[in-house]
């Protein structure tokens, strides 16, 4: 065959290739460079970190550290790929820094330009630098004890990854969540992050509390503490109200590490399931200490995720510490304050009101059965009208857990109605019709409000407020990173505009770039109608049941929420009798 006449095929890479496609994994965006190198500041045991961007990180991530910093002769290895200081044994079982691989400086210095001050305490200063790769020589230098690294240019050198950054303003969006969750997880660390020039945050070192309070969860977040088998769950739970439209407003920390973390990520869903909608995510502080040797690290190029060696004792430990912090703190909830919003809105009638005792007997002929269960979930039942044959959904006779309607219909057969999702449709459904008549019917506030919001946030609904003032609300530009809300749409009642606009955002940035709101229609109102709903939670009288009742049955679509969850489940008597075995 003349196959064999060919050159090889298969040829090992020169160093300088194999070193980009290895930094494409490691640092996948600004973002991910930025990471690293705090981390780095973190491992050298800072006080003390100074971190900037400029240009989304595209330009230049600056990062000052007041650590044990490096000598000359530790600065030329620390740029080669795998050089570390911080694997004493070679087996990866107790890896109790945020770096471990060696490869970050390696993987910056392959795709940018990296320049390096160090100085270790007592030591000269010196400096190295790496363009695309190509190391220099190490130079005396001057500087404080530290390490100053300044990278430019990210990716100049390897532009297949270029071509895939986000607009300049996703990727500072980006760099900036990653250097708060690293400030969260090292509370004790002074922080100071500014963007193009402004800074965002600068932040003493400080009780955990008080940099949740003010890097995560504004509104009053209920500790929680437990211990079970030398594993530690601690954090900070916010009350449900303040649920976001994406993960951004969770922390998962691992031993100091923040993760993306699947198991961590499935358990606080589940610990806030009966709380917030589906699709709607709670914002937490939740941080392990675990044994070293019961987590593998070394299982995701970034770090970004862990391997627990008893991933269910943890689970079950995550989600018994966030349900008890919920249950016993989140009694006199009332309304959240509503962030970043300066106006003087009429309060929003559609938030969690303040629990009242767990069982409320409203038809006396129950109370005896009842009161036996003082412990059991809020349930009440309501005086009930007879059901009419006409209404298939029937005759509401009692709300359980202040979330549930539950409802006979004529047949005998049960039908429970879960009240937000429910409403939810109800008001999406409207909302999409007055949309096809010709525009959603707005409603102008009486005190327009502001709404501040992330510089990045703010502009991208701006860019679509023409769109958006088809769908009743009208926004303006009302200075850097703030939105003036003229009108709501009428159907959304009182609503506060700041978590609306929030979750819109937070929306559109789910869709990637550049993509207009006709496109995403359905989506943007779905995100609307969802402000404008009774809350699970809310205590409904009789009448307003069987009036939402009777709107489900004349409206389309009645069956399923925007999120595709059914609006309610019908039992025939038959079903029953199968459920019981009577058939
Ligand atoms: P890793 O953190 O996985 O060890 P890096 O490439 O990030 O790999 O860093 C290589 C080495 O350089 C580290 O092990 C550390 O010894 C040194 N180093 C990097 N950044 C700093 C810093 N800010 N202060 C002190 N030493 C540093
Ligand atoms: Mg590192």
């Amino acid at each position: 065959m003349s196959a064999t006449l060919e050159r090889p095929r298969i040829r090992l890479l020169p160093d300088a290739t194999i070193d980009r496609i290895a930094a494409g994994e490691v640092i996948e965006r600004p973002a991910a460079a930025l990471r690293e190198l705090v981390e780095n500041a973190l491992d050298a045991g800072a006080r003390r970190i100074v971190a900037s961007i400029t240009g989304g990180g595209i330009t230049a991530i600056e990062v000052t550290d007041d650590g044990g910093g490096m000598s000359g002769p530790e600065l030329a290895l620390a740029v080669r790929r795998h050089a570390t200081s911080k694997l004493a044994d070679d087996d990866l079982v107790r890896i109790a820094t945020l770096g471990f691989r060696g490869e970050a400086l390696a993987s910056i210095g392959a795709a940018a330009r990296l320049a390096i001050t160090s100085r270790r305490p007592g030591g000269e200063a010196a400096s190295i630098t790496v363009t695309g790769g190509v190391v220099s020589d190490v130079r005396p230098a001057a500087g404080a004890p530290g390490t100053r690294v300044l990278v430019e240019d990210l990716f100049f050198a390897t532009p297949a990854r270029r071509k895939f950054l986000k607009s300049t303003r996703s990727e500072a969006d980006a760099a900036q969540l990653a250097v708060r969750r690293l400030a969260l997880a090292a509370p004790g660390v002074a922080f100071r992050f500014s963007n193009d020039g402004e800074t965002l945050f600068d932040r003493p070192g400080e009780p955990l509390a008080q940099r949740v309070a003010a890097l995560l969860a504004p509104q009053a977040a209920i500790a929680f503490d437990e211990e079970r088998d030398g594993v530690r769950v601690h954090g900070f739970a916010a009350p449900p109200a303040a649920a976001r439209a994406t993960a951004a407003g969770q922390l998962l920390c691992v031993n100091g590490r923040p993760v993306a973390d699947p198991v961590l990520r499935t358990a606080v869903r589940v610990a806030y399931r009966d709380v917030i909608a589906a699709g709607r995510h709670a914002v937490v502080a939740l941080l392990i200490e675990i044994d070293p040797e019961s987590i593998d690290v070394n299982v995701h190029p970034a770090k970004a995720e862990v391997r627990f060696r008893d991933a269910e004792a943890v689970r079950g430990l995550v989600i018994g510490a966030l349900r008890r912090a919920l249950a016993g703190g989140a009694r006199p909830l009332g309304p959240p304050v509503p962030m970043g919003s300066r106006s003087f809105l009429p309060r929003p009638a559609t938030l969690v009101p303040p629990r009242e005792p767990a069982v409320e007997v409203v038809r006396p002929g129950f109370a005896e059965a009842r009161l036996s269960f003082a412990a059991a979930p809020a349930a009440r039942s309501i005086e009930a009208v007879p059901p009419a044959a006409e209404h298939p959904l029937g005759a509401a006779v009692a709300q359980v857990l202040d979330t549930y309607i539950v409802a006979v219909a004529a047949d005998g057969g049960l039908v429970l109605v879960d009240q937000h999702a429910a409403h939810e449709r109800l008001t999406h459904e409207s909302m999409a019709e007055q949309f096809r008549a010709g525009g959603v019917i707005s409603q102008p506030l009486l005190l327009p409000a502001v709404v501040d919001l992330p510089e990045g946030q703010a502009a991208s609904l701006l860019e679509r407020a023409e769109a958006f003032a088809r769908l009743g609300l009208e926004i303006e530009p009302f200075g850097r990173g703030a939105v003036l809300v003229r009108a709501l749409p009428a159907l959304l009642g009182a609503t506060d505009p700041a978590p609306l606009l929030r979750d819109l955002a937070d929306e559109i940035a789910a869709w990637g770039e550049g993509l207009a709101l006709d496109a995403r229609l359905d989506a943007a109102i779905a995100r609307m109608a969802c402000h404008g709903s009774i809350r699970a939670g809310r205590r409904l009288a009789g009448a307003e049941m069987d009036a939402l009742l009777r709107r489900m049955e004349a409206t389309p679509r009645a069956a399923t929420c925007s999120h595709g969850r059914p609006t309610f489940l019908k039992f025939s008597r038959s079903d029953l009798e199968k459920m019981f075995g009577r058939q």
